[in-house]
């Protein structure tokens, strides 16, 4: 039986940022151009973004899921590994803690690591919560390798992202897709046709070319071609949780040994990231105009880099939040069209691919069906509405009162879903992951423990181990981490023998 009588036949793409090749490769790889033909069309004269190169494990996966060579993607987009994310300053001036991808210890008879842990804090042990981490001790040591040769190890379990060029992302997608049968059009939109229901029709080229589609997917970056400039679906401005408001840009040549982490430090208004890639370093400032000029974040993030500059700051604006309706009628947003969560815990880039999986998870035929588009759209904000609670947490906890930027970060407003979160860890030490979620336990337990938030107690129920063998264990688990970590090659030396790009 088919599924439908009246099915897609043909999707249009807007935008070839990393969005809209992403986009092009999942759907390609899918259709195959059999039932479904897709036509990507982009502005070479309009360009990409070009930032958007730290990335978090499920984009691996999405590149495994395409059949595509690992070793090859990162040859290509001269990528490094990471780990997780150093925060340096966030809580005072000084400090520093790491965000690691992957679980914290393992469970016990039953308990759970964490608690365990706190338990052991109580008694009065000392090694601190990442020496448990298979991903922050490889971090500190400046290691990479293969988490599965570890098998049997505590360290099997590591999870890995990459750091990326996201100009030869899209390169790398292009040539991809274009194998499955996607076609490309280059040219400007000027544009859009609407039928009298509101459905969008056609874009037209500034050469008049008119592509028709029966399925349009938005990935024209900020400016929302389709969903906002033609269908007007608003925006939710969450600015007052995420005062950031702007970004500056520069790349640096590379200096010193590779980190296999993002750093992200703390400024008087906002922070800074570092994410070295093979070939370059890129750096850049997220700040509030509220609190500094274009000029100060240029000159606070050229004061901070390390290694020769290249090109010019490049200063981005942008706007904390989502639009109302991310699927409405044909179209569908995706990447900065859709919405935007500053890069501090390199989340954009997964939000496309998991938005992408729904859509798949959805796919519509050509008649509109609104529970559909109306789940969908409840789901896509739901995992906004996650994220960006996870990231309100490194700001709202902050101690620092150096400046009316950090001052302000205390003292603000904060969602309620989050207040929720942060009451109950705080009474029972535990957080209640939903469905789907992003961020696991460990992650909310990595920043509430490097931000100093402790919870009152521990679960009473880590007293009936005994404490004798419950401390002999968490020492034995922590020293066969930094021994066999101690055991692996350093960052460079793993790219150099597996996956170096060619010059
Ligand atoms: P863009 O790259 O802007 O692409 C838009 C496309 O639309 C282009 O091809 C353009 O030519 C085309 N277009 C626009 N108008 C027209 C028209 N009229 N006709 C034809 N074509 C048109 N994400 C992460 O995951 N990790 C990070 O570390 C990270 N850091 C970031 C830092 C900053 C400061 C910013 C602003 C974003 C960051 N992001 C990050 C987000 C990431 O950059 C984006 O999610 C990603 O690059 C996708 O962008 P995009 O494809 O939606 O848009």
């Amino acid at each position: 039986m088919k599924p439908t009588q009246d099915p897609i036949k043909k999707i249009v793409i807007v935008g070839g940022g990393t969005a809209g090749w992403i986009a092009a490769a999942t759907l390609g790889n899918i259709f195959k151009q059999k039932d479904v033909q897709i036509e990507l069309v982009e502005s070479d004269e309009i360009g990409i973004i070009g930032v958007g190169e730290a990335t978090i494990p499920p984009l691996l996966a999405t590149i495994r899921s395409l059949g595509i060579d690992e070793v090859e993607f990162i040859k290509a987009t001269q990528a490094s590994f990471k780990w997780g994310i150093q925060f340096e300053d966030w809580r005072i001036k000084g400090g520093s803690y790491f965000h690691p991808f992957g679980s914290i210890g393992s469970i016990i008879d039953g308990h759970d690591f964490y608690q365990l842990w706190l338990k052991s804090q109580a008694e009065g042990d000392t090694p601190p919560l990442m020496a448990h981490s298979p991903e922050a001790v490889l971090s500190e040591q400046g290691r990479f390798f293969l988490p599965f040769k570890a098998a049997g190890t505590p360290l099997a379990g590591a999870q890995y992202a990459l750091h990326l060029d996201s100009a030869l992302v899209g390169k790398f997608l292009r040539k991809f897709s274009e194998k499955l049968g996607v076609v490309r059009s280059e040219g400007k939109v000027e544009t859009v046709e609407q039928n009298a229901n509101g459905e969008i029709h056609s874009v037209v080229l500034n050469s008049g070319r008119q592509i028709q589609g029966d399925f349009f997917i938005d990935c024209s970056g900020f400016r929302g071609l389709l969903i906002e400039q033609s269908l007007n679906c608003g925006y939710d401005d969450w600015s007052a949780y995420l005062p950031c408001n702007r970004a500056v840009a520069v790349q640096t040549e590379n200096v010193g040994a590779t980190p296999p982490y993002t750093v992200s430090k703390a400024r008087d208004a906002g922070w800074t990231w570092r994410i070295p890639l093979q070939h370059r370093t890129g750096n850049g400032y997220v700040f509030c105009d509220k609190y500094c000029s274009d000029q100060q974040a240029i000159d606070t993030l050229l004061d901070s880099v390390e290694g020769k500059v290249i090109g010019e700051p490049r200063v981005i604006p942008f706007v904390t939040g989502i639009r109302k309706k991310t699927w409405h009628k044909n179209c569908l947003a995706l990447g900065l069209a859709q919405g935007f969560l500053e890069p501090l815990e390199s989340t954009a880039i997964h939000l496309v691919s998991k938005t992408l999986a729904f859509f798949v998870r959805m796919f519509p035929d050509r008649q509109t069906n609104q529970v559909q588009i109306d789940e969908f759209n409840r789901r896509v904000r739901a995992d906004y509405q996650e994220i960006r609670d996870f990231l309100v947490l490194h700001y709202c906890t902050t101690e620092r009162d150096d400046s009316e930027f950090w001052r302000y970060c205390a003292n603000m407003p904060i969602p309620e879903s989050l207040q929720q979160k942060i009451d109950f860890f705080s009474v029972a030490g535990g957080l209640i992951p939903g469905v789907e979620e992003l961020f696991q336990p460990t992650s909310w337990y990595a920043v509430f423990d490097g931000m100093g938030v402790k919870p009152q107690r521990y679960n009473p129920t880590a007293d009936a181990l005994d404490y004798v063998k419950l401390k002999t264990s968490l020492h034995s688990g922590q020293q066969a981490i930094t021994n066999i970590a101690r055991q692996q090659p350093s960052h460079d030396a793993f790219i150099q023998e597996y996956c170096r790009a060619p010059k």
